[in-house]
């Protein structure tokens, strides 16, 4: 049976565009027929880094306010929950979503915000990976989960959507743990899947109104992409998202490890789509992000490859000029191989895994991507 994915152009967050857009989406994939009054709804939205809502980075407050509007008309009680990168307390954890735009949204529309940040230790005696994690305890304990991710592309993955966000529900510093546990973008990427299946969202939405392009998934750029994404299914929503944004989904490892083990499609014909057609929202010209691209490698002779991939591995180099000692790299290093030297952060090569958390957290965006002369081609 194909997926079926509900797949809408939009390009404003105003209320009353998005709100009813929303709706048609729970009643076209029988969304409300699950909700019962006085379940907990756990909604979890992309908030990596303190960014304000233009920035693209984070998914929009008005995008999960519209999705919470409509979980309250079935009665059902919206907890906003969210683990971004570096230490995970209730301090920070308030002020991020402050920075974000989400306490006055959450304040205004009568949702909780999850500052309590707890979890605990499952077992997935399931996964292929990964047999034990921590997980923030709402993710654990929700009655409906709600994955509102935010579609971007990612240096160290390739892309950033439904099965990617999920990662949040792992609390703060116990990421770069998982990096350190992962390394690979292959373990890593299976690593993701285990957790897919652990947690198993009953809706995957996508915010690709203002996407992200470039050297995501906090260091690209805003790209006015105007695409609403929903399916019930995480894989087939990021199916029919990389697609959009000119990325194989075969490539996106997450998504073929999930196919392979039966969790979703791999191709956009496997879906069922509902809405506006692809080729009215398709960017062919989606920038992608530069670290992702090493395909290349596999179609070199066997003998050369381990070279190459020494040579092509992309590396974070970290602009001094723009750096302000903050430490957050460091703080988010899973090998703790970046010390702050005379204000400026320095990064020990010898121990990188180039999983580029330090990328990522940077909030002066001064930690690029490179890798050597003829590879960057
Ligand atoms: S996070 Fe960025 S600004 Fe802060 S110390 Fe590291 S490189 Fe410098
Ligand atoms: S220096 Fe950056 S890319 Fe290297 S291991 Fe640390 S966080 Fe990862």
């Amino acid at each position: 049976m194909r997926e079926q994915v509900y797949l809408a152009r939009c390009e404003t967050y105003r209320a009353e565009e998005l709100e009813p857009l929303i709706h048609r989406m729970f009643e076209s994939l029988h969304v409300y027929e699950e909700l019962k009054p006085g379940m907990t709804v756990v909604v979890k939205p992309n908030l990596v880094i303190r960014a304000k809502p233009e920035e693209a980075v984070a998914t929009h407050p008005a995008f999960a306010a519209a999705v919470g509007k409509c979980v309250k008309k079935a009665g059902a009680k919206v907890l906003i929950a969210e683990s971004p990168g570096g230490p995970y307390t209730p301090g920070l954890m308030k002020a991020h979503f402050k920075a974000c735009g989400y306490t006055d949204m959450a304040e205004q529309n009568g949702f909780s915000l999850y500052t309590d940040c707890k979890s605990r230790e499952v077992s997935l005696p399931e996964g292929s990976v990964c047999r034990q994690l921590s997980i923030v305890e709402p993710f654990l304990d929700g009655d409906y989960l709600i994955d509102l991710a935010k579609l971007k592309t990612h240096s160290m993955v390739s892309f950033s959507g439904a099965v990617k966000n999920l990662f949040g529900a792992v609390p703060g510093l116990q990421k770069p743990e998982l990096h350190c546990r992962f390394p690979g973008k292959e373990e890593f990427s299976q690593m993701l899947v285990d957790l897919c299946g652990l947690l198993r969202p009953g809706l995957s939405l996508l915010d690709g109104i203002w996407a992200m392009e470039g050297d995501g998934p906090t260091g690209g750029s805003r790209r006015e992409l105007g695409a609403v994404i929903a399916s019930k299914n995480p894989y087939a929503a990021d199916v029919c998202a990389a697609d959009l944004v000119g990325i194989e989904p075969a490539s996106v490892l997450m998504l073929r490890y999930g196919n392979e083990q039966g969790f979703g499609p791999i191709a956009p014909e496997e879906l069922e789509l509902i809405g506006d057609l692809p080729e009215s929202l398709r960017q062919v010209d989606f920038k992608q992000a530069r670290a992702s691209s090493t395909d290349f490698i596999d179609k070199l002779p066997k003998a050369l490859r381990p070279l190459a991939k020494k040579l092509a591995t992309p590396y974070p180099r970290i602009d001094k000029k723009g750096c302000v000692g903050c430490g957050k790299c460091a703080e988010s290093c899973p090998r703790h191989t970046i010390e702050i030297k005379n204000g400026k952060a320095e990064i020990d090569y010898k121990n990188c895994i180039h999983c580029f958390c330090c990328h990522e957290m940077c909030p002066r965006h001064v930690i690029g991507v490179r890798r050597l002369g003829a590879f960057r081609l």
